[in-house]
């Protein structure tokens, strides 16, 4: 799994693999002229460089780094949260080249919140190793890539790409086969879901459904379970979601019982079953 990514990484940063074997990949150094025999070897379930020829080695995100393979070339103004100031969204749409798939040594602190690599490689959670940001593209349900939320601590997000709106976190998991989707607020939450349940989890990113994700939802055409945060937000967003839906999806809604404050707080299986069984189609008052 790690070692297919790295590989496309490999593909982005045009490192030509020559022979890959049992360790990795066994590759043309990019840093001097490499062409006879190849001298360059990357390990292929830790990402470690090393150029035998002496042009170095380490992690993996200082060869990304080195490269200059950034995320964010999209010009922008850094915001700070404390300001509350927030960064010019740039109105090019960003491209498949510029997000950077998650590798497992980089995602550790995704991992100490228990989220399982499989999840984050699911999401296809990122990182930009240049500015040490966690990257969550946001995709269309066909996998087309439309904006992409940046993340430098945990529960601190940046949008990038205009086109956010016009889909949700996650959207690109739901398939023929899914019966039901489930509706939530946060990255976290519908990892956790996904995680959890193996259930299709789309986040809204916000408690308040844009115009675009309202005529996206109206066209889902299978139940949606409503799992918005268990506070007065999420319930004002249950009962927006409500108004503006019904008539046009089957919509269940999540009572939440005290002391659970959101999806990403679910630890069992058993709990988020439970939880679904007993949905009602309609939102508890604010
Ligand atoms: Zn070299």
């Amino acid at each position: 799994m790690v070692r297919r990514l790295i590989e496309r990484y490999l593909q982005l940063m045009n490192i030509q693999v020559k022979t890959p074997n049992d360790y990795g990949f066994l590759c043309y150094c990019p840093f001097h002229r490499d062409v006879h025999k190849p001298s360059f070897s990357v390990n292929g379930d830790t990402g470690w460089w090393q150029c035998f020829a002496g042009c170095g080695s380490g992690p993996f995100p200082v060869l990304t780094k080195r490269l200059g393979l950034g995320v964010i070339i999209l010009p922008f103004v850094s915001g700070d949260s404390n300001k509350s100031k927030k960064p010019d969204v740039p109105k090019n749409r960003p491209s498949e080249g510029e997000i950077l798939f998650y590798v497992k040594n980089i995602s550790l602190p995704w991992v100490l919140r228990g989220f399982d690599l499989s999840t984050l490689e699911r999401f296809q959670v990122g990182f930009d190793p240049a500015k040490n940001e966690t990257i969550f593209p946001i995709r269309d349900k066909d996998g087309t890539l439309l904006a992409y939320l940046h993340s430098p601590k945990q529960s601190v997000y940046y949008y990038y790409g205009d086109r956010r709106g016009e889909s949700f976190f996650g959207a690109h998991l739901i398939d023929d086969n899914n019966d039901i989707v489930a509706l939530c607020e946060g990255v976290a939450d519908a990892m956790r879901i996904w995680q959890l349940g193996h259930l299709p989890a789309i986040a809204i990113m916000g408690s308040k459904l844009t115009p675009g994700q309202t005529a996206w939802l109206k066209k889902l055409r299978r139940p949606i379970y409503c799992m918005l945060d268990n506070d007065p937000a999420g319930r004002k967003g249950n009962i927006q979601i409500w108004e503006k839906l019904r008539g046009y999806c089957r919509l269940q809604f999540i009572h939440w019982p005290k002391g659970i404050k959101d999806p990403g707080q679910l630890d069992s299986s058993r709990e988020l079953e439970r939880l679904l069984g007993q949905a009602k189609p309609f939102p508890k008052s604010v």
